[in-house]
């Protein structure tokens, strides 16, 4: 199903209509390519990095392809990059700064973007944070997350947070299994997770978890970060809300959604009222299944952007709603106002 530029600029005024008096936010956003060898940013104008030489030029809207198996395509590509080789399947962020991805946030009528870093290790963690704040830490339009390196020992983690905390804003904890390789079926997967929900909690800063299959460097797959290994997590060790992103389902299909996960996640969110999940990474399908089956009160919008474009995944949301025939101006804002302003973030 062809999606035209038309009916993309119809969901975009539904969406000017709601934003006059509101304020609409991405929670899901990464600035840099998750593997951050290549993070060698350059500022070429004010708020334009890029590490490449290409000349930038700013983002629009095209028409677009919402069937699933052509969605399944675009996400393989943008994963994968030939020039890169073998054993390197990840794409760079070629572009990235306050005014990119304002860039993109002024296609959909966004206002704020909440930026999650992804530590690798100690080093790659200053690195990111000290590019965070140069690039985009003085700028209302977004809130900066953190990512706790995974060396840090379990019994050390509040501690290093308070520190952190104690020196700038941070707005949510990503926590990234399957790229940390933390096992949260061993005691010392359980022993980190736990210290970071405690910190959580005593810190009253909320999480966002990845949710769903990784792929690895070298084009494998591991599922550190699965719902079964996400049902083995005592979610209540923080009384602050804990999204997972992807539903749960990051590298899924339907099939596996409606059998196996969306039945684990319903019982989680039924158990922990602190759960959320968001619909990043995720195909029209899926994003039908979950708006039938889970509340909009605990569903977060989120587009894994600079990955995704974020009028890319705010077209799938409102085809999706519109075909459900539920009111998509409402549901719209109740997921991206609302839920993360009222549930998740401090208000600026
Ligand atoms: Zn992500």
């Amino acid at each position: 199903m062809i999606i035209t530029r038309k009916e993309i600029n119809r969901y975009n005024s539904i969406i000017g209509n709601i934003k006059k008096d509101n304020v609409l936010v991405d929670i899901h956003v990464h600035p840099f390519d998750l593997f951050t060898e290549n993070m060698n940013y350059i500022c070429r104008t004010k708020g334009i990095y890029s590490n490449c030489e290409e000349q930038y030029s700013p983002p629009f809207i095209t028409a677009m392809d919402v069937n699933t198996s052509k969605q399944k395509q675009v996400m393989l590509k943008v994963f994968t990059s030939s020039e890169l080789g073998n054993g390197k399947v990840f794409k760079s962020i070629d572009f990235t700064g306050s005014d990119v991805l304002k860039d993109y946030m002024k296609l959909c009528n966004l206002d704020r973007s909440v930026l999650l870093p992804v530590a690798i290790d100690d080093e790659s963690n200053r690195k990111q944070m000290k590019m965070l704040n140069e690039m985009f830490g003085s700028n209302p339009m977004y809130y900066l997350g953190y990512s706790i390196p995974p060396e840090i020992p379990f019994d050390l983690i509040y501690k290093h947070l308070f520190k952190i905390m104690e020196n700038q804003t941070i707005t949510i904890l990503k926590i990234h299994p399957g790229i940390n390789k933390l096992d949260l079926s061993s005691r010392e997967g359980l022993n980190h997770i736990n210290a970071i929900l405690s910190s959580s909690g005593k810190l009253k800063i909320p999480c966002i978890i990845h949710g769903g299959k990784t792929q690895n460097s070298d084009g494998s797959i591991n599922d550190f970060s699965s719902i079964d290994h996400l049902s083995n997590i005592d979610w209540s060790i923080t009384s602050e809300k804990v999204i997972i992103a992807h539903c749960g389902a990051f590298l899924s299909d339907l099939y596996q959604f409606d059998n196996s996960i969306l039945p684990s996640l319903k019982k989680l969110l039924n158990r922990y009222s602190n759960l959320m999940v968001d619909t990043s990474g995720l195909d029209t399908d899926i994003l039908d299944s979950l708006f039938r089956n889970i509340d909009s009160s605990r569903i977060i919008f989120g587009s894994d952007a600079l990955y995704f474009s974020q009028w890319k995944t705010i077209t799938k949301i409102l085809y999706t709603l519109e075909n459900l025939q539920m009111s998509i101006g409402d549901i719209f804002l109740e997921i991206s106002s609302d839920n993360p302003l009222k549930k998740i973030l401090k208000e600026k």
